[in-house]
């Protein structure tokens, strides 16, 4: 047989496991009952290790190098081997003995980080943090790298991305957004966000959210949408894309927005080939490319006038007290911005300074050139640089999230990434598709879903994220897309003049 079919035979055993864990993790965050925890946890530990046998056994290795020169290959078929020879080439560059302690220290050390952001702790942290950079420092070095360790971390999230492109992405955001943020609070008349707050009934929440992803033509005969506490798209299959989606009986934005972003994932993943499936690319180009197809949905569609104007009679329908506003009022409640504490509450205008904040720190842990102990101080300091607040507690502080306690290092990027990502695309659709803002105000999602389709979402991860990119907006990642949506579409909702 030869090596490419051999290969693909390799592929599906791999798909078919990992389609099954997939399900069994969806079922685990929503509907497994209690007591079915234990014994569930036993089969999904089960079918990892196969699939980790099988993603790092010696034939996976031979098939891919012997493919790494087959120049008969199909251009999908090329990016499959680059995917999963990088999948193999990392889970082999780390000792099983290493690996396994440090998945016990990251379970320990994240419910040690649970107890310490209940109780605003972070010295009874700080031990359990330690280790786990250790960890992720070693990790670095195994898997190499030219210029800078975290560049070693970006890889598994931002395949091609270094922490010196980074810098170069985020000097423009440092001197352009701090400085418009003082000038939306000194200058601006911020927008009103009550009518999209007040007491809004949970079961007609979900209806509306249903409503929301039909409006994207989310595929409900390849999906599903269930509740959730912490929301999530997950690709079970060809066919079988699901996303979940969380509420809030006092804000109807949250479950809204939250179910347009994942709607948007969705798009993604439901708008792939099946043959990217059995090539396993069908987790898309990078973090950053998958969260850009779900910002673009949550913020330039669903906090855009084009689309509140189309929506407005079906959320009056669901809410008829909705109806006391205009479709413009809507969307200026949609769209205030204001420094806050927390990440995951931050708006579009302040989220990227989150990020980025983050992102510094992180590196220099790698780097070695920030200790953990130091993390509170800098943290802090940070926060009145960037947003002009200082947290009162740890807990709204340096302890808030939940990545760096179970090893997830150079994945806050994707996040800011996604935003750049996102207004470069938008941008590219609106200067090629006549009429975008036209159509979505009548209810016409097609045009944005066909520019959608066809230059991001058919490619899975066929190219990495730079090269999609350039292919599909014509120039590299640029920052300015981002700046100056943000400065023109605020500078209108707060009523000022751009200069
Ligand atoms: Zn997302």
């Amino acid at each position: 047989m030869p090596a490419i079919a051999n290969y693909r035979k390799h592929l599906e055993e791999i798909a078919l496991l990992s389609s099954a864990h997939a399900l069994l993790e969806w079922d685990q965050e929503t509907h497994i009952p209690d007591k079915g925890i234990q014994a569930r946890s036993r089969v999904i530990g089960r079918i990892s290790r196969r699939v980790f046998e099988l993603t790092t056994s010696p034939d996976l290795g031979n098939l891919l190098e012997e493919l790494r020169t087959d120049g008969a290959l199909s251009q999908a078929e090329r990016a499959s081997v680059r995917e999963v020879g990088r999948q193999y080439r990392r889970r082999k560059a780390i000792p099983a003995d290493e690996f396994e302690a440090f998945t016990t220290t990251c379970s320990q050390a994240q419910a040690a980080w649970a107890k310490a952001r209940e109780a605003s702790d972070f010295q009874a942290f700080l031990p359990h943090l330690e280790k786990v950079v250790d960890y992720q420092r070693r990790f670095a070095d195994y898997y190499g790298y030219t210029e800078h360790p975290y560049d070693a971390l970006l890889e598994d999230y931002e395949p091609g991305m270094t922490l010196a492109q980074l810098e170069g992405i985020m000097q423009p955001l440092r001197d352009r957004l701090a400085p418009f943020i003082g000038r939306l609070a000194d200058e601006g008349t911020p927008p009103d966000p009550s009518p999209l707050q007040g007491d809004f009934r949970l079961d007609k929440q979900r209806a509306l959210a249903r409503a929301a992803l039909e409006f994207i033509q989310y595929d409900f005969e390849c999906g599903a949408l269930d509740d959730v506490e912490h929301p999530f798209t997950i690709a079970i299959a060809y066919g079988d894309v699901r996303v979940t989606n969380a509420y809030k009986q006092d804000r109807l934005g949250y479950g809204l927005f939250g179910a347009l972003h994942e709607g948007g994932h969705g798009l993604y993943h439901q708008g792939m080939p099946e043959e990217l499936f059995t090539l396993r690319l069908e987790e898309g180009s990078s973090a950053g490319i998958d969260e850009a197809q779900a910002l673009i949905i949550e913020n330039q569609l669903g906090r855009g006038l084009p689309f509140w104007k189309a929506f407005y009679p079906t959320a009056v329908q669901h809410f008829p007290e909705l109806a006391a506003h205009s479709p413009e009022e809507l969307y200026r409640a949609t769209n205030l911005a204001e420094p806050s504490m927390i990440r995951i509450e931050a708006d579009e205008v302040t989220y990227n300074l989150h990020i980025m904040l983050r992102t510094e720190l992180e590196s220099g842990l790698i780097a070695g050139d920030i200790r953990p102990a130091e993390l509170p101080r800098l943290w802090n300091e940070a926060m009145e640089r960037y947003l002009g607040i200082v947290p009162q507690s740890d807990a709204e502080g340096v302890l808030q999230d939940v990545h760096w306690s179970f090893g997830y290092y150079g994945y806050f990027p994707s996040y800011m990434l996604g935003s750049l990502y996102a207004a470069q695309f938008h941008q590219a659709m609106l200067d090629t598709v006549p009429d975008l803002d036209a159509s979505l105000a009548t209810g016409d999602f097609a045009p944005m879903l066909d520019w959608l389709r066809g230059n991001v979402h058919q490619h899975g991860a066929v190219y990495l994220p730079g090269e999609l990119v350039e292919q599909a907006t014509g120039s590299t990642l640029d920052s300015s897309y981002f700046l100056d949506y943000i400065e023109e579409k605020f500078s209108a909702i707060y009523r000022m003049d751009r200069n």
